[in-house]
């Protein structure tokens, strides 16, 4: 093993070829003897010595304190006092210098030995706490993740690099000022603290966890930390390890609602196909019966009867071909759509009593437009293509549905609930059973079968003003009592 090598520092030459004599006899090298703090200075720098022994009082311009505080600070090489002084404010100067060790003369070879070994080891031990603390800073300061150690329990914090700091919006310096109340969110803090305390305590609690901090400037960021125990400058402390999960929290609720929405269409779809199906169903049915008979007819030569069930065929095909109309009308809503544009409620009603003109003339009912729709023309943003087809089917079933009323009349119009704006349209004809006011919004629902129409035009209707973000309902006493379409629109950018 390499000898210990010393550089001894001392004016007087017969201590210092008394020191070198014991120095070599315990087994360690004596470099040279130097006794000025100028010389001391010049060969720590050239030969490197793993210890000095210093002399404080030399004859020159330096005395040993000074040229031990030059000798550490600028080559790293520990320095033991040997002296025969040791008043109080010789060591209190001394004590600056941070010295290794310190032997008062005389002393014994004993004393020599143990004062070396023990001030190697500790710059031994110092080095290794500083090599340590020079890797844990250009790991934390090259972390993509916010480093911060609490101390106490109060969680005052002594350290923070650089991406802690961003994350939280504040400087670094300015972290080291913080404690843990002044970063984590108001609801969450008080259960960090109490996870600070018991772990400083040496609990075992979860490592990883998810919590809200709030930033310098007032924005709360969502978390995921984990912390641990450890020692900070010899004192028990937690580190905290974490990174800012915005944008995972983000996606995760993007994610779930989509699941949601994406369920159900799913069972939207379900139902539809289910319904679609059934009703398509019936005309082929229809269809295969009639065939059958006309084949039969054909053998027997009875053409009558052969015209008969062609005419039912026809009939057939014809409901058939509505169907797979009103389905594709109804399944184009929200998927073919106008660019939304304000449009006048006043206007779309009067054009849907334009177009129906023929129907209403021709059953003799009375329309009107409530004043509430005409006199601030009702202005809303949508799709007005759409808008116009909701009350067109609303009216043309408000005179369909008359009934034997002998004065059929409709008001279509617009009145305030609350806060809400519900448009309607009023009739007093034939009236709809309570039981019934959902289910005639499905699709293929005709709560009359021997009615003309297919049962698709509420089902539409209930689609658009969906699409618009309102609700559809039904008001009617009962039978007889006439009925009350409403309807709320909910669209961004409203008029
Ligand atoms: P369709 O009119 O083609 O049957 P809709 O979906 O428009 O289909 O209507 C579904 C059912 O709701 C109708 O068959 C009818 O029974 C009932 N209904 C709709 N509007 C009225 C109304 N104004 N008065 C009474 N019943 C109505």
């Amino acid at each position: 093993m390499k000898e210990t090598t010393v550089l001894v520092v001392e004016d007087e030459a017969i201590v210092a070829h008394d020191l070198q004599q014991t120095l070599e006899y315990l087994g360690y090298e004596v470099l040279t003897i130097v006794a000025s703090g100028e010389e001391a200075i010049q060969e720590a720098a050239q030969l490197q010595p793993d210890l000095a022994l210093m002399d404080i009082v030399l004859q020159t311009d330096m005395d040993g304190i000074e040229t031990a505080a030059q000798i550490r600070q600028r080559f790293d090489i520990p320095v033991i006092f040997v002296t025969a002084f040791a008043d109080d404010e010789v060591l209190e100067r001394a004590k600056i210098t941070e010295p290794f060790g310190y032997i008062v003369k005389p002393f014994d070879e004993k004393e020599l030995h143990v004062n070396i070994q023990m001030a190697l080891y500790k710059h031994e031990m110092e080095k290794k706490l500083k090599e340590s603390e020079e890797s844990f800073r250009t790991l934390a300061e090259n972390a993509n993740d916010g480093i911060l150690i609490g101390m106490d329990k109060e969680g005052a914090h002594a350290f923070a690099n650089q991406r802690a700091a961003e994350i939280m919006g504040y400087s670094v310096a300015e972290l080291l000022e913080t404690s843990i109340k002044d970063l984590v969110h108001p609801e969450h803090v008080d259960k960090m603290q109490q996870r600070y305390r018991q772990r400083l305590e040496g609990k075992t609690l979860p490592k990883q966890y998810e919590t809200l901090i709030v930033r310098k400037d007032g924005q709360s960021v969502p978390i995921e930390l984990t912390a641990s125990k450890t020692v900070w400058q010899g004192q028990p402390a937690n580190i905290v390890i974490f990174r800012d999960i915005t944008q995972r929290v983000q996606a995760e609720q993007e994610r779930d609602s989509l699941i949601a929405e994406l369920g159900a269409k799913n069972t939207e779809l379900e139902n539809f196909t289910r319904t679609v199906s059934h009703d398509l169903k019936s005309p082929l049915v229809t269809i295969q019966g009639f065939l059958n008979l006309l084949m039969q007819n054909v053998a027997d030569g009875n053409t009558e009867q052969a015209e008969s069930s062609a005419a039912y065929i026809f009939e057939a095909v014809e409901k058939m071909r509505q169907l797979l109309d009103e389905l594709l009308k109804l399944s184009r809503i929200g998927h073919v759509v106008n660019p939304p544009e304000q449009v006048s409620m006043d206007d779309l009603a009067r054009e849907a009593v334009d177009t129906l003109m023929g129907q209403i003339e021709e059953r003799g009912a009375r329309v009107a437009i409530g004043p509430t729709l005409q006199d601030n023309k009702a202005l809303v943003y949508g799709d007005r293509v759409r808008l116009r087809e909701v009350w067109e089917n609303l009216l043309g079933n408000a005179v369909k549905y008359m009934g034997a009323q002998p004065d059929p009349r409709v008001e279509l119009g617009l009145r305030r609930d609350g806060d809400e704006t519900v448009f309607y349209v009023r009739d007093n004809g034939i009236g709809i059973d309570p039981r019934f006011h959902d289910k005639i919004f499905g699709l293929f629902d005709k709560l009359d079968p021997t009615t003309e129409g297919v049962g698709v035009g509420l089902a539409i209707v209930k689609r658009i003003i969906e699409v618009h973000g309102g609700r559809v309902w039904a008001e009617s006493e009962g039978e007889g009592q006439g009925s009350v379409f409403c309807f709320t629109m909910n669209i961004e950018g409203k008029a």
